[in-house]
């Protein structure tokens, strides 16, 4: 039988208030007492995983064995088809500035400017498919853990459309649509998302 969070207090292992901000809201309709990694001061680990369910499982257990919580995580990034699934785990990797420090660091658009790049020296026949991948990770202070995986599959475009979104989104077009993340509706986004897919398989096993 799986383990359950129930109802009362939850680590969420960020220290980025927007995802603070939407996973809280995510969650709000089942009555959780949810608090986050920076507020309680725990410290960030180094997320050394080579998947998506490693750095998430990683951040998750850290958080649980420092709180005595149970705690979740989450992991993202964009993976492309003839980069033999590059960036990945290493999606906020790609934008660091070598000259700066922490998230003030990061520059989106050299990181999308780097994806196209590798597909341009391939070539005209590069395989442009794409996707964005989440993993939600539940960790209790004893060590159990359940993880949860989101996906959703598009094309990656060049120029960058659209602000309405983060990170890659203006250069992600979903199967099926021809705007990007960045101009689609962040509520329609918040629908068809990696991240929605990973949550609503959460909500049923744990709240279903
Ligand atoms: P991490 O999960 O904090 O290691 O970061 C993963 C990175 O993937 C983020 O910093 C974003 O740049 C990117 N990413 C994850 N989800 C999305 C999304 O929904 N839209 C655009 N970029 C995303």
């Amino acid at each position: 039988m799986t383990r359950r969070i129930g109802s009362g207090k939850l680590v969420i292992a960020t220290h980025n208030a927007g995802k603070l901000k939407e996973i809280s809201a995510l969650l709000a309709p089942y009555g959780l007492d949810c608090i986050s990694a920076g507020a309680l001061g725990l410290p960030e680990p180094p997320e050394t995983g080579k998947t998506f369910i490693e750095n998430a499982l990683i951040k998750a257990h850290a958080a649980a064995r420092d709180s005595g919580l149970p705690a979740l995580a989450d992991d993202s990034g964009l993976s492309v088809a003839a980069l033999d699934g590059m960036p990945g785990v290493y999606t906020a990797d790609w934008a660091e500035r070598q000259w700066f420090e922490g998230p003030s660091g990061r520059d989106w658009y050299m990181a999308m400017g780097k994806v196209e790049g590798r597909l341009q020296a391939i070539g005209p026949e590069a395989d442009r498919s794409c996707w964005f991948s989440c993993v939600l990770a539940l960790a209790w202070p004893d060590g159990e853990s359940l993880t949860y995986e989101g996906r959703v599959d598009g094309a990656f475009t060049w120029p960058p459309r659209g602000d309405k979104g983060f990170g890659y989104d203006p250069v992600f077009v979903p199967n099926g649509r021809n705007e990007t993340f960045g101009e689609i509706d962040p509520d329609e986004k918040h629908r068809i998302s990696h991240r929605a897919n990973a949550f609503a398989r959460l909500v049923a096993d744990q709240f279903g």
